[in-house]
């Protein structure tokens, strides 16, 4: 494990995204190439093979990657309004705000779809969305979310995924805050189309999305695209034929995701990753639990991604005062996203290490005595 070192002055952020990079992530972007430059186009090269490995496949295996400028929101919309004929239906299985986000994506591009819904702590059940496949055969796509960042839940993708295709339907995986940091089997999963983003658990900076597309699945896109600029087809044609994005690219971003992609691979890819999120997650844990806080979710659903704790019971807790305070102590957490109960979340993930977590941990302890709270138990 390597010692946490400060990288620069800003407060540490135990956030879903935009997270804390190192300081060669930073430094990646001290340069200016052009779009056409031939240095910038072998490195969107580059990547766009190294993410296939992330997720385990390459080429030969009959997948692409298709880089997206915008933030993950743009890389899901662009699934979204792309990997249905116009005809098409989505089943959108929504445990959280970002199920919830597709249902709007859905509503505002005027594409037909259905919900299949449940509680934010509890986990989608397969057997109903199998049954939910029989009883409407006009759904041609089910859309899922691999790590509900609303709560930190993990869903069962690949279990989901043998359903969607014993029914032959198309399968998307919203993979924004697991990718890179939860092992898991792409193949497996049947997944035709998985986006994540250049700024979460990869640690680059904030700027495009990407998504890991089934070839066959992707050719078939070709004229379905509701938008110009969210063509996943006509992007990727782009980047196969000249190596160039169709629009101006995020060259800055992509120079800093190139190091990010070397550093995650020097940590051991995925496993490695998942080792130090681990860590930072049983170290918050250990200390939450300590000082009396009570996390959202049941165990077995909880991620170590980002954890979602109940607003304390006692009379002097008040989550904007809490929040701010720990902002001075120079930490920042996040606010809570679950609409049926109180919460807030610390993100375990991004250039923090456990000593960063430990230092997080003495800070709350003082915000607590700062507001007069010396048990929560
Ligand atoms: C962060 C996140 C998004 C949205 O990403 P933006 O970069 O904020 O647009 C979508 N889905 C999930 C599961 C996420 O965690």
């Amino acid at each position: 494990m390597r010692k946490s070192v400060s990288t620069s002055k800003d407060r540490p952020l135990f956030t879903p995204g935009p997270l804390t990079t190192s300081l060669p992530v930073k430094l990646a972007m001290l340069r200016d190439l052009g779009s056409r430059d031939n240095e910038f186009l072998a490195i969107v090269r580059e990547i766009r093979t190294q993410l296939l490995s992330m997720g385990g496949v390459c080429q030969e295996d009959g997948y692409e990657t298709v880089l997206m400028q915008g933030s993950g929101t743009f890389g899901v919309e662009a699934v979204i309004t792309c990997a249905i004929p116009p005809d098409g239906k989505w089943l959108v299985v929504i445990n959280g705000a970002y199920g919830d986000r597709i249902a709007k994506m859905c509503t505002i591009n005027h594409i037909n779809f259905k919900t299949i819904k449940y509680p934010e702590n509890s986990v989608p059940n397969p057997i109903e969305i199998d049954n939910a496949l029989s009883d409407d055969p006009t759904i041609t796509a089910v859309a899922i979310i691999h790590c509900e960042t609303t709560t930190g839940i993990i869903n069962p993708i690949e279990e989901i995924g043998r359903i969607v295709k014993k029914h032959g339907k198309t399968y998307f995986i919203d993979s924004m805050s697991a990718f890179g940091a939860i092992e898991f089997d792409l193949q497996a999963c049947g997944a035709d189309f998985l986006v994540s983003s250049a700024n979460k658990c990869i640690e680059g900076v904030p700027g495009f999305s990407f998504c890991l597309c089934k070839k066959k699945a992707l050719l078939k896109t070709k004229g379905w695209s509701r938008t110009l600029s969210l063509d996943l087809y006509e992007q990727w044609l782009g980047l196969e034929t000249n190596g160039q994005f169709r629009f101006t690219p995020p060259t800055h971003g992509i120079l800093a995701f190139k190091q990010a992609l070397n550093e995650h691979l020097e940590e051991g890819g995925v496993a490695g990753r998942a080792v130090r999120y681990k860590l930072n997650r049983d170290t918050l844990k250990v200390g939450m639990d300590t000082l009396g806080f009570e996390e959202y979710l049941e165990p077995e659903h909880q991620s170590y991604i980002i954890t979602s704790y109940r607003y304390p019971k006692h009379p002097n807790f008040e989550f904007e005062t809490f929040y701010h305070k720990l902002n001075e102590h120079g930490f920042v957490i996040y606010p809570g996203k679950v609409s049926n109960s109180e919460c807030f979340r610390i993100g375990t993930v991004g250039r923090i290490f456990p000593s960063d977590v430990q230092s997080l941990l003495q800070s709350v302890k003082l915000t607590l005595e700062e507001m007069d709270i010396y048990s929560l138990k």
